[in-house]
């Protein structure tokens, strides 16, 4: 069985981002950017297939920049056997994606693909389910737990208030959730041997996909700041600020 995982290049998970002075988009200058975290649980889940004999071959694919050829490497330094980077410069909303995914899949025909749940720059949460519908396949979104035999995925899913398992026929669409696993470091000689492994380039043209954006932003915001906290003397002091200064009971 051949696995298909889609990694984004985001914003490094542990920075603190900032907007744009004109509010336009997220400032990625001189930031830290690296694989989007649930992509890290979407490689080591299909690694783990790999290591239990359910999977053969494991293809990382990502779309955007040049740059996203360091992500690509990570991901086969942590295993992956072959890498695909659909590159360009411009800007790729989540249904360009998919589709510039769904004419991967024409091409290389797996039986599962594994994505995030979500991509942590936009919270889009619309890839996976996107590219389930323009293949026409069933999906299994927010997975927690994942195997699969004799042509089917049994999935738990992570939903409000508990799991929920489902059984899918292959081939399917899986996203991935925090649970699932926690993915493995690449060590020093796996880093070395991921430069070797080969790392195909196409372009949106060549797969004759219109990666024209759909929607335009209007605006971006930070959060507005938090007052500092204070240090209350006791439980009435507690009480009386509530009361008198936050003014919530
Ligand atoms: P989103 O729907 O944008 O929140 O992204 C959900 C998932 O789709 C991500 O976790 C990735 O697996 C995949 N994805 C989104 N954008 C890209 C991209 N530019 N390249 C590769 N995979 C992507």
């Amino acid at each position: 069985m051949k696995v298909l995982v889609a990694v984004k290049r985001v914003v490094d998970a542990n920075v603190r981002v900032r907007v744009k002075a004109d509010g336009s988009a997220v400032d990625i200058a001189n930031v830290k950017l690296s694989m989007n975290p649930f992509d890290e649980i979407s490689v080591e889940e299909a690694m783990r297939l790999k290591e239990a004999g359910a999977a053969s071959e494991v293809v990382v694919v990502s779309c955007g920049v040049q740059a996203c050829q360091e992500t690509l490497r990570t991901a086969m330094a942590t295993g992956a056997d072959r890498a695909i980077l659909v590159q360009t410069d411009a800007e790729l909303q989540p249904l360009a994606v998919a589709k510039l995914l769904k004419a991967l899949v024409d091409k290389e025909q797996p039986q599962l693909v594994m994505l995030g749940k979500q991509a942590i720059d936009d919270d889009a949460n619309q890839v996976g389910q996107m590219l389930a519908a323009l293949l026409g396949w069933p999906q299994a979104t927010f997975a927690s737990k994942v195997s699969v035999e004799a042509g089917k995925a049994t999935v738990t899913r992570e939903i409000d208030g508990g799991l929920e398992t489902i059984e899918v026929d292959l081939p399917a669409v899986v996203t991935t959730d925090l649970r699932l696993n926690t993915p493995r470091y690449a060590t020093l000689p796996n880093i070395m041997k991921a430069k070797k492994k080969p790392l195909d380039v196409v372009t949106p043209d060549a797969l004759g996909v219109d990666i024209a954006p759909r929607l335009s932003t209007l605006k971006l915001a930070e959060p507005t700041k938090r007052a500092a906290g204070i240090r209350v003397a006791d439980a009435a002091d507690l009480v009386a600020k509530l009361k008198n200064v936050a003014h919530v009971i």
